[in-house]
């Protein structure tokens, strides 16, 4: 499990004279497993079609089908990172992690504790989300979206904050995940560079207006 079919997926903000199209008419096929990353100049609509995928936006024409259902809201296994953290800043790392689980009365406390230990968080349980470095940060926020054993992750610049050492460890956790546990990966990225290393196949997008230029099938050697 894991496909993901954009079909002829349009989306437009706003009315009349503040309208802009987001994404238009855009068709993608994600086979289960995949890693594919979505490459394209600021506010060329990757967020946009990703929130789409996501279940977080309706579409103004067209749908989104995963597994070959459509999409009509957010769903735990479809997994969302942003780029700034969204943590609960108020709960601790432990309480951010099992939060999913918890609300659908599923946590797995040998996942829970693997998963600390998988993202290097081991003794920082208790902390507060602000008394972690943003690598620490996003590693949390990958363990938050494990814990629900999502069959996509839906991964919008996750990385760019941070340095160039730490994204280096990120892409071999992030690339650990994804083979170990044969989820469908999207990542979203402006970075040509990272959009290569990690994928597949790479997405690219029109700056303007919206549109998938083309699909590029990357054969090299991962890290
Ligand atoms: P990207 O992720 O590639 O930067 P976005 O999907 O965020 O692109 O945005 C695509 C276009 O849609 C941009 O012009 C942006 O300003 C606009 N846009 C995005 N979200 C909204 C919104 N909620 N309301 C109005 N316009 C929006
Ligand atoms: P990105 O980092 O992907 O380029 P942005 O910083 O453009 O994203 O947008 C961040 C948030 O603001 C998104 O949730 C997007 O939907 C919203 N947004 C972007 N552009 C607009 C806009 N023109 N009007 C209202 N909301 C917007």
């Amino acid at each position: 499990t894991g496909t993901v079919n954009v079909q002829d997926l349009t989306k437009v903000y706003g009315e009349d004279d503040d309208e802009v199209v987001a994404v238009d008419e855009v068709d993608l096929h994600i086979e289960a497993e995949e890693f594919v990353t979505v490459l394209g100049p600021s506010g060329c609509g990757k967020s946009t079609l990703m929130e789409a995928i996501a279940g977080h936006l309706e579409p103004t024409e067209g749908e989104v089908l995963v597994n070959g259902d459509p999409v009509d809201g957010p769903d735990p296994s479809r997994g969302v990172v942003f780029q700034e953290n969204r943590l609960f800043p108020w709960k601790t790392i432990d309480e951010n992690v099992r939060f999913g689980p918890q609300m659908r009365d599923a946590v797995d406390e040998e996942r829970i504790e693997a998963l600390f230990g998988q993202m290097g968080l081991e003794g920082f349980e208790d902390a507060y989300p602000h008394e972690l470095s943003g690598g620490m940060q996003q590693r949390a926020e990958l363990a938050r979206l494990l814990a629900n054993d999502p069959d996509i992750m839906l991964m919008d610049e996750p990385f760019s904050g941070l340095d160039a050492m730490t994204k280096d460890l990120m892409h071999e956790k992030l690339l650990d995940v994804w083979e170990d546990d044969d989820r469908t990966v999207l990542f979203i990225t402006h970075d040509v560079e990272e959009a290569i290393l990690l994928a597949d196949r790479v997405v690219v997008m029109t700056a303007r207006p919206g549109q998938v230029k083309d699909v590029i099938d990357v054969d090299l050697d991962r890290p």
